[in-house]
C-alpha cells in the first residue's frame, strides 16, 4: 500500500482555536514577548501540571539550559562572566534521549556522565545510577528524561538522589500530560522543563516552559530569559542574559492547543494499543511502561524485536545494511518498508554514549563503568542496555491523524518483514 498523504511519526494537530488567539495577538498588536496569550498559557500549564509557576520560553532546550544554570548556581555559586555555572563538574544524565537533554550541560561547561537504561520503562536505570555515585561520589546533579512520554522510575531515582544530596533536572519535554503515582511529570525535579516543539503532543510550532514551585527560581528564569535587565530606567545589567522568552504569537498557538491535550493523549494511547494488539504472535514487544504506577502520554509508539528474531544488521555512523533471513527482520528493514509506503518511522534515539560528540565521556552501566572495561562487552560481563535497545528497537508512525486503516496497513507491513 502507498499512502497518498504521508503518515508522519508525530506532526502538529491543530483545532482552530489556535488561529483565533494568534489573530487576537495580531489585532491588539501584542506581537512581542509580552501579552495575554503568554499569561494565560502559563496559567493553564501550571494548573494542568499542578505546580505554582510556569515560565514560557522560546524552546524546551532554553528551559533546560536555564534549569542547568539554576542548578549550577544553587550547587556551586554564581559563575564569572564567560564561565558556565557547571564548569568542571560532572553531571549524571539519561543516556537514551534526544541530545537537547544533554547539550545544556555543555552550554554551562559541565561534563555529562551517561547512565545506562533499564528495560522496564527505557529510562535511567536506578541500579546504574547508584553505581555511578559509587564511582563519582562528588556528583550533585542528575538530568532525568521520561522517554517517549513514559515516566521513569521516579521514586527510585529520587531516593538515590536524596541519599547522595543531588538535585534533579527533570526533562519532561516528551511527557507533558503523563503522570506517575497520580502526579504529573514536570513536578518531580528541583528544576523542570517541557517542550512545545512541532512534533510534541501539543505544540506552539516551537516553545517550552520552565516549571517550578519556587517563586525565586521563576523570577530568575523570567529575568535571565529577557536579557537579565535590572529594575532601572535604563538598560542595567548585573548578570549574563539570554533572549529566551516565548513570543505572544507562539503562546497563542499553545493556548489554543491546551484544551486538546487529553484528547491527543487518548488518540496516542489508542494507537499504542492497536499496535500492541496487531503485533500479537510476532516476536516483538512494545516500548514498556509501569502500568501499576504510571500513565504515559503515549507520545510515540515503539517496538523492539526479540533477540532471536533479529536478522543481521550492521550500522555505520550514517548508514545501515542488513541481510534478510526467513522469519527474521531488523529495524532497518522495517523502516525501509514503512518509508516505501510513504509513512515515517525512526530508529530509537541513538544513545548519547554512542554519539561521536560525547563518545569520550564516561558511561555507567548497571555493572559499573562501561568505558573502562570495553573488553567486558566482548566477554559479556557488562551489558550495554541502551546499545541493545538501539540495535533492536524502532519508533513507529504515531501521528494522531493516522486512520485505523492506515495503521492496520503498517501493522501488515511489519508482519510481512518476518516472512
Ligand atoms: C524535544 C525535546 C527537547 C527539546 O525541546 P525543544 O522545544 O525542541 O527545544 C528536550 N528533550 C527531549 C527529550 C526532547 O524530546
Amino acid at each position: 500500500m502507498l499512502f497518498e498523504k504521508k503518515v508522519w511519526l508525530s506532526s502538529p494537530t491543530m483545532h482552530g482555536d489556535e488561529i483565533k488567539f494568534v489573530q487576537e495577538a495580531y489585532e491588539t498588536n501584542w506581537m512581542s514577548t509580552v501579552g495575554a496569550n503568554i499569561n494565560e498559557t502559563e496559567r493553564l500549564v501550571a494548573e494542568k501540571v499542578g505546580c505554582k509557576y510556569a515560565v514560557a520560553l522560546s524552546a524546551g532546550t532554553a528551559a533546560l539550559h536555564l534549569c542547568a544554570k539554576l542548578a549550577g548556581e544553587a550547587l556551586y555559586g554564581m559563575p564569572k562572566v564567560g564561565e558556565g555555572s557547571l564548569k568542571g563538574r560532572k553531571v549524571f544524565c539519561s543516556d537514551m534521549t534526544f541530545d537537547a537533554t544533554v547539550n545544556p550541560i555543555a552550554y554551562e561547561n559541565g561534563e555529562a556522565v551517561f547512565i545506562d537504561t533499564e528495560r522496564d520503562t527505557w529510562n535511567m536505570d536506578p541500579v546504574a545510577l547508584e553505581k555511578a555515585f559509587e564511582i563519582y561520589p562528588e556528583v550533585r546533579l542528575v538530568v532525568l528524561v521520561h522517554l517517549y512520554g513514559t515516566p521513569a522510575k521516579v521514586d527510585e531515582i529520587r531516593s538515590i538522589c536524596a541519599k547522595h544530596n543531588a538535585l534533579i533536572i527533570e526533562d519532561a519535554a516528551e511527557s507533558f500530560g503523563a503522570s506517575y503515582k497520580g502526579k504529573q511529570t514536570g513536578t518531580f525535579g528541583n528544576f523542570n522543563a517541557i517542550s512545545f516543539n512541532g512534533n510534541k503532543i501539543i505544540t506552539g510550532s516551537a516553545g517550552g516552559m520552565f516549571l517550578t514551585d519556587s517563586k525565586e527560581d521563576a523570577d530568575k528564569v523570567r529575568k535571565w530569559s529577557t536579557q537579565s535587565r535590572e529594575a532601572a530606567a535604563w538598560y542595567q545589567h548585573e548578570e549574563v542574559g539570554f533572549n529566551y522568552r516565548m513570543s505572544n504569537v507562539i503562546a497563542g498557538v499553545v493556548r489554543g492547543q491546551m484544551p486538546y491535550l487529553e484528547e491527543h493523549i487518548a488518540q496516542k494511547k489508542a494507537i499504542y494499543m492497536r499496535y500492541k494488539e496487531g503485533f500479537k504472535g510476532l516476536p516483538v514487544q512494545m516500548n514498556p511502561y509501569d502500568a501499576q504506577n504510571s500513565e504515559p502520554n503515549f507520545w510515540l509508539s515503539c517496538m523492539i524485536i526479540d533477540k532471536g528474531a533479529m536478522c543481521k544488521q550492521v550500522r555505520g555512523e550514517t548508514d545501515a545494511l542488513y541481510i534478510h533471513e526467513p522469519g527474521k527482520t531488523c529495524p532497518t528493514e522495517i523502516l525501509e518498508k514503512i518509508a516505501a509506503m510513504n509513512a515515517e518511522g525512526r530508529p530509537v534515539w541513538k544513545p548519547m554514549h554512542m554519539q561521536p560528540i560525547y563518545r569520550s565521556h564516561a558511561f555507567i552501566t548497571a555493572q559499573g563503568n562501561g568505558r573502562a572495561r570495553t573488553n567486558a562487552y566482548i566477554d559479556g560481563s557488562v551489558e550495554d542496555v541502551g546499545a541493545d535497545i538501539f540495535e533492536r528497537g524502532l519508533c513507529l508512525p504515531s501521528d494522531n491523524k493516522m486512520t485505523p486503516e492506515q495503521q492496520d496497513a503498517i501493522i501488515a507491513a511489519v508482519k510481512e518483514c518476518f516472512i
